[in-house]
């Protein structure tokens, strides 16, 4: 049970790490730059967590950032709870204000990402994601035995249910609290700071999206960010973006320069502005 615990443990943490720092810091928010091989280390660690392709979810999550709580948010609580958990993802196709050559024309060239994304059809790409995930358990099985391979497969199940769960808790303004008010719903809800190894800090994240760091008081403690200093550190990240403040003097100006590294440089005059809402 020992070595069940701790195998279980291990792919947890590769896992969670894979979808913050992989899918979510470097894929969809660009908030630093990695070679090749360590972007890909951790993306696949997000790919067996059942996270589905790369492109399908940063261009997803750049549309939450960019319409949060409307009616053109992809999974906004608002409308929803349910919806906003795991109703979204059943779309057989992308809604018409989302469009990958659009919100993410940096991801569409690379081949592997282009690949696992099967010609923009959710239906295919996540039934693609579930073949590779559960057959790479059954590789592991046969070579390493069921502890290791059960271990895996559940960290995966458990950590797919982690943006899930953060699309809905974190967009509930009496489950937390804000340092920062933007007109979302958006808040940092501390009980997740494990689960979740820093994005939890949702409100701040909101806030600075373009930020690779998310927590901002001394007590928010932000485990993506810290490793994400060392991949620094080892000269295996550069370019990390760490503007965030609670300074009112200068929170605007960053805010804007951090929105704008979010969306601005992948956002084109043909997505929905906000105000044809
Ligand atoms: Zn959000
Ligand atoms: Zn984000």
């Amino acid at each position: 049970m020992s070595e069940f615990l701790l195998w279980f443990c291990v792919f947890y943490v590769w896992h969670i790490l894979g979808t913050t720092v992989g899918y979510h810091r470097l894929l969809a928010h660009r908030s630093f730059r990695c070679p090749k091989f360590v972007e890909y280390f951790f993306v696949a660690g997000g790919y067996l967590a059942f996270e589905s392709s790369p492109i399908w979810w940063a261009t997803v999550h750049r549309a939450h950032h960019r319409y949060v709580d409307t009616p053109l948010d992809p999974h906004s609580p608002r409308y929803g709870n349910y919806q906003a958990y795991a109703g979204w993802i059943f779309r057989p196709v992308y809604p018409e204000h989302i469009n990958p050559k659009l919100q993410a024309p940096d991801l569409i060239n690379d081949p592997v990402y282009s690949f696992l994304e099967k010609c923009n059809n959710w239906h295919n790409s996540h039934l693609l994601n579930s073949a590779i995930g559960f057959g790479s358990r059954a590789v592991l099985w046969l070579f390493f035995g069921w502890k290791i391979a059960l271990a895996s497969v559940l960290a995966g199940l458990v950590v797919q249910q982690v943006p899930f769960l953060l699309n809905v808790v974190c967009h509930k303004r009496k489950l937390g609290y804000k340092n920062f008010e933007e007109g979302d719903d958006s808040v940092n809800v501390p009980w997740l700071i494990l689960m979740t190894m820093g994005d939890n800090w949702h409100n701040n994240h909101h806030a600075f999206p373009g930020s690779a760091r998310s927590g901002v008081r001394w007590f928010e403690f932000d485990i993506s960010w810290l490793l994400i200093k060392l991949l620094e550190k080892l000269h295996l990240a550069n370019s990390v973006n760490s503007r965030i403040s609670l300074n009112s003097q200068t929170e605007n100006e960053l805010a804007a320069e951090n929105k704008f590294a979010t969306e601005g440089a992948f956002v084109t005059e043909s997505a929905l502005p906000l105000k044809a809402l």
